[in-house]
Order: C-alpha cells, then sequence, then structure tokens
C-alpha cells in the first residue's frame, strides 16, 4: 500500500528558498516533517519566508557562486545534523536578443547554474556518501525541452543541470545517493515575470497552449519535490520530472 509521503526526521537544504519555487519546496518538505534549511543573498527574503514556514525552518544568508564557501558552511551545517536532501534551486536567467550577449552573462548564468550546482552536489555528496544514504534535486526547466526565445545561456545550464542529475545518478547510486531534476512548467514568479512574460500577449498565449491550462503553481513543484525525496520514490533516480500541465507534450 502506498504509504503517506513523509520526510520526517530528515534535513532539506534549498538554495533560494527564500522565494517562488525555492520557498515552495520548503514549505511543502516542512509540513512533510523536515527540518528545513534555505538559502539566498537577501536576509529579508529569507527572513520574511522562515516566519511563514515556522520552526522548522532555519535560513542563512549563502551566495551559490561563493563555492570557496562551501566546505566551511557544510562543516557547520553537518555538526547541527545531516543534510540528507539537498535541492539545488538558485536561479537567475537573463533574456536579450542572441547577438548582443556578453561572456560577462553566460559565466554568470553559468556560476549560478552550471558550477554551484555541481560544487554544491559534490560539497553533499562527501557527506552522504559516508551514511550511504542521501538525495539530490536540481531544478531544471522546460527550456531544455522547448526552444525558447532569447534565453540561449540559461537553455544551456538548464540543460547542464537535466545531464548532471543523469550523469550523477549513475555514479552515486552505488551509495545510496538519488539523484534527479524536477522541471516546472511556467510558474507565475518572480523569475517568469521578469524574462518571458515581458513580451505582450505572451501571458495568455501561454495559458492557452498549456493542456491543462493556466500556469503551473508553486505548490505543484513543491508536493512533486517532497514525493521525490521520500521513500515513496526510492527506486527513482536519474529522470527528469515535468511537471508543466502537459505544455511540453503537446502540439
Ligand atoms: P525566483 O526568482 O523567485 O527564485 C530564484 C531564487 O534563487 C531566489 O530566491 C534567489 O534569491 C535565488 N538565487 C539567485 N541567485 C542566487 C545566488 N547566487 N545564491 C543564492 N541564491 C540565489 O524564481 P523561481 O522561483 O521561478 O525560480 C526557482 C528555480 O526554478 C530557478 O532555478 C528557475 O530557473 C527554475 N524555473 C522556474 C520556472 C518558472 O516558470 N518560474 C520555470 C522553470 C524553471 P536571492 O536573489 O535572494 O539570492
Amino acid at each position: 500500500m502506498l504509504q503517506e509521503i513523509s520526510l520526517e526526521g530528515k534535513t532539506a537544504l534549498i538554495t533560494g528558498g527564500g522565494t517562488g519555487i525555492g520557498f515552495a519546496i520548503a514549505e511543502e518538505m516542512a509540513d512533510a516533517g523536515a527540518s528545513v534549511i534555505i538559502v539566498g543573498r537577501r536576509e529579508e527574503k529569507l527572513k520574511e519566508a522562515a516566519e511563514k514556514i515556522g520552526e522548522k525552518c532555519s535560513w542563512y544568508v549563502f551566495d551559490v557562486t561563493k563555492t570557496e564557501e562551501y566546505e566551511d558552511f557544510f562543516r557547520k551545517l553537518e555538526k547541527k545534523a545531516p543534510v540528507d536532501i539537498l535541492v539545488n534551486n538558485a536561479g537567475i536567467n537573463i533574456k536579450k536578443d542572441y547577438f548582443d550577449f556578453t561572456a560577462e552573462e553566460f559565466d554568470k548564468i553559468m556560476e549560478t547554474q552550471a558550477k554551484a550546482p555541481f560544487m554544491l552536489s559534490q560539497t553533499a555528496a562527501k557527506y552522504m556518501k559516508e551514511r550511504k544514504s542521501g538525495c539530490i534535486l536540481l531544478i531544471s526547466s522546460l527550456a531544455s525541452i522547448l526552444g525558447m526565445h532569447e534565453i540561449q545561456a540559461y537553455t544551456v545550464a538548464k540543460s547542464g543541470m537535466k545531464g548532471l542529475a543523469r550523469s550523477l545518478a549513475r555514479d552515486l547510486g552505488p551509495y545510496g545517493i538519488r539523484v534527479n531534476s524536477l522541471n516546472p512548467g511556467f510558474v507565475y514568479t518572480d523569475m517568469l515575470k521578469n524574462t518571458n512574460l515581458k513580451t505582450p500577449g505572451r501571458l495568455e498565449e501561454i495559458q492557452n497552449r498549456t493542456p491543462m491550462r493556466g500556469f503551473a503553481k508553486e505548490k505543484d513543484l513543491g508536493m512533486a519535490a517532497a514525493f521525490l525525496a521520500s521513500d515513496a520514490a526510492g527506486f527513482i533516480t536519474g529522470i527528469d520530472l515535468v511537471v508543466d500541465g502537459g505544455i511540453s507534450s503537446s502540439f
């Protein structure tokens, strides 16, 4: 019989957990019984989010592009409680004409969504490996499935995250560590408002093209993440779970 999804006794670290999808993931995981740690660059967003989630939530101002700080940060966290679940959710996007993209902008996207998930997963996995258990999630994007207008660098990074999940699933599985990517459809967050929806009429177009109509809700992603992190998904690794109301699979 299918058990209720429970993350009781687990600790989850969610990057970019102060807003949007990351916040919803933290909220759902805390509801399922996990202690959650959210990190991001803006203190006020983290404080606000932690207050909403309640006592199961702690927060740290932490910039994922500062890879040199990972070891110390994890040592500090692991002294308090083992980090059982890592959610690589922190993300940025830059939307502009391909011919105007600069090398610096490309690097900025890659630092946050390629180098950071690669290195942070490595740091977390060193501890998980010792315990012979752990779960790593990478938040990918429909941009890795559909060709999207003027977000090429983001597409490179998100496709990479999907590939990284598969590759790590292969190499970390023998240590009891599962690695999956979670692929959100369009979710009405700050990121979407500041990029895709800047084009007039785009909001309605996306909603109408989605078989389930409308946008995915943050909570839809939160629930899917809690499922993937739970024992209910205990033999699921190396997949890209698409939560998009059917938009990527319809014509
Ligand atoms: P938000 O802009 O609300 O979330 C992005 C989060 O990442 C923020 O909390 C931000 O916090 C954090 N962040 C960005 N850079 C860093 C950094 N260097 N260090 C630490 N934290 C950082 O948008 P979403 O919730 O929509 O995005 C969440 C994830 O979902 C992203 O990876 C995005 O690419 C992905 N996604 C979103 C979709 C959508 O339609 N909304 C669709 C597909 C994928 P702060 O600025 O305080 O650091």
